[in-house]
C-alpha cells in the first residue's frame, strides 16, 4: 500500500517509509491510496473468529508486505495482550473499556504497535535511535512502555513538572534503564517546545536517528482500528452509534476508517470537551482554530486537532456525507462532574472524565434519536486525581500499580531549558 500526504506535495510512501518518516515534508498526514474492502464473509463471522485473526486481516493491506506475515501476527499479538471488554451499563449503553493495557488508556494499543514497528524496521540499521516525547501525562507512559527494554533505542520523556496526576507521575517516573524521564520546570507547550527544539537539531540528526513517535504516526493511527472491531464482536443486534472522546481526532478517525472498510457502524459521535473546534465546525461549517483551554479532561484538550483532515479525506472532503456519517458535541467541565456523579449513583460505574464526555454524548444522542449505543471508556479512572474529588472512589487500584508504587523514582528535574537535554542527548552517544 503507498501513503500520500493529505497536502499532495509530497512524494507517496510505502508503509516503512511512512513510519519511519512520520509525517510528509510538505506538513500533511499521510493517508493510504485506497481503502481496503473487508470480506463480508469476515464481518459476518467476526464474533467466532479471534480478534487477533481479524486484527491481521484489518491491518495487513495497510502493511503490504513490508513486515512479513509471522512477524506481523507476532505484532498485533502482543499489542493485543490484554482484554477489550464491552461493558453494558444499561439497556441501551455500553462501554467499551481500554484501559487494561500497561498504562491504562487507549493509547497504548498504538503506542504499541508502532514501537514494535519501529523496534522491526530499525533492526539491523546500526545508528541509535532516540525517540523524544513531551506529555501532558498519557502519551509519554504508553509510549516509553513500548520501548522500555528495547536494545538500541533510548527513550526521552519531558513533562510538565507537578502538571500530571499521581499515577501518571508513577508511571513516567518508574521506568529507568533506556527511559530518561524529565521533569521540566514549565508547562506542557514548554516541553513540546524542547521535543520540536531537539528533533530539528542538525548536529543531534547527523549523530543519531531522532524520532517522536507522535500520534500522527500511521503506526499508531491505523491499529486503533482494532477496538472497534472488538466492539462489535461483543456487540448484538442492528449497529451500534459509537461516541467518542475526541482530542487530536486520531481515534474517531481510526474508527470512520474502520466503517469505511465495511465495519457494521449507524453513526459516529466526536465527543469534545470546552475545546469544540470539530463541533463548531460541523455545525456551523467554520473552522477556525483556538488556543486550547484547560479542562479536566485534560488528554482533549487540544485546539488544533490534526486528524480531522483525515476524517474528511476518508470522504472525499464531500461534507454532507461527513455529516450522516459524523455528529459532533461539547460539554462542560461542570456537565462531565455531573454525569460522573450520576452514572456512579445510578449504574456504580466509575468513569474517568474522557469517559464521562463520551457518555454524556451517547446519552443524550440515544435520547434524542432512539437506538442503541457504545462509548469509548479511554482511560482507568484511577489515572486521574478528579474522579476522586467528584464521586469519592476511583474503584479498585490494578494489581500494576501496587507494583509501581514500589519501585523508586527514576526522573531528573530541569529548567526549561533545551540546552540542557541536549547535553544529556550527546552525553548518551
Ligand atoms: C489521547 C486521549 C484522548 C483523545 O484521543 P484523540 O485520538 O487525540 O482524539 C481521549 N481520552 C484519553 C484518556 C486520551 O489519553
Amino acid at each position: 500500500m503507498q501513503f500520500y500526504s493529505t497536502n499532495r506535495r509530497s512524494a507517496p510512501a510505502s508503509f516503512r517509509e511512512a513510519v519511519l518518516g512520520g509525517q510528509p515534508d510538505d506538513g500533511g498526514l499521510y493517508f493510504p491510496a485506497e481503502i481496503p474492502q473487508l470480506p463480508s464473509s469476515l464481518i459476518e463471522r467476526m464474533a467466532s473468529i479471534p480478534l487477533v485473526d481479524v486484527a491481521l486481516e484489518v491491518i495487513r493491506p495497510y502493511v503490504g508486505g513490508d513486515i512479513p506475515d509471522d512477524r506481523l501476527r507476532q505484532i498485533v499479538d502482543e499489542t493485543l495482550s490484554f482484554p477489550l471488554p464491552l461493558v453494558a451499563l444499561s439497556e441501551r449503553i455500553s462501554a467499551l473499556e481500554l484501559f487494561h493495557g500497561p498504562t491504562l488508556a487507549f493509547k497504548d494499543i498504538g503506542a504499541g504497535f508502532m514501537s514494535r514497528c519501529l523496534r522491526y524496521f530499525g533492526g539491523g540499521s546500526g545508528r541509535r535511535t532516540f525517540v523524544i516525547v513531551a506529555t501532558s501525562g498519557d502519551t509519554g507512559g504508553a509510549v516509553a512502555a513500548g520501548f522500555h527494554g528495547v536494545e538500541g533505542i533510548e527513550v526521552i520523556i519531558l513533562f510538565p513538572k507537578g502538571k500530571v496526576s499521581r499515577v501518571q507521575e508513577l508511571q513516567l517516573t518508574t521506568f529507568g534503564g533506556n527511559v530518561t524521564t524529565l521533569e521540566v520546570r514549565g508547562t506542557f507547550d514548554d516541553c513540546q517546545a524542547i521535543a520540536k527544539q531537539m528533533l530539528a537539531d542538525a548536529e543531534l540528526n547527523a549523530r543519531a536517528h531522532l524520532t517522536s513517535a507522535n500520534s500522527i504516526n500511521i503506526a499508531r493511527w491505523l491499529p486503533q482500528q482494532f477496538y472497534y472491531f472488538a466492539a462489535l464482536q461483543q456487540w448484538q443486534g442492528a449497529p451500534p452509534v459509537i461516541s467518542v472522546p475526541s482530542g487530536n481526532f486520531g481515534n474517531l478517525a481510526a474508527g470512520m476508517l474502520a466503517a469505511r472498510s465495511g465495519l457494521p457502524v449507524s453513526r459516529f459521535i466526536a465527543a469534545c470537551n470546552s475545546n469544540d473546534v470539530v463541533p463548531r465546525f460541523m455545525n456551523t461549517g467554520s473552522y477556525d482554530l483556538r488556543p486550547a483551554v484547560a479542562t479536566i479532561s485534560n488528554a482533549m484538550d487540544v485546539g488544533s486537532p490534526s486528524n480531522l483532515v483525515r476524517i474528511s479525506e476518508i470522504f472525499g472532503g464531500d461534507r454532507e456525507q461527513l455529516s450522516s456519517a459524523m455528529a459532533a458535541k461539547s460539554y462542560s467541565d461542570e456537565e462531565t462532574r455531573r454525569t460522573m456523579v450520576d452514572v456512579y449513583s445510578h449504574c456504580k460505574y466509575i468513569l474517568d472524565p474522557h469517559g464521562a464526555v463520551g457518555y454524556l454524548a451517547i446519552d443524550e444522542y440515544l435520547s434524542a434519536n432512539g437506538g442503541r449505543g457504545i462509548f469509548l471508556a479511554t482511560a482507568h479512572p484511577v489515572k486521574f486525581d478528579v474522579v476522586l474529588d467528584v464521586i469519592g472512589t476511583q474503584g479498585n487500584e490494578p494489581e500494576s500499580l501496587a507494583d509501581l508504587a514500589h519501585k523508586p523514582k527514576q526522573s531528573v528535574e530541569i529548567d526549561n531549558d533545551p540546552s540542557a537535554v541536549r547535553d544529556m542527548i550527546l552525553a548518551k552517544l
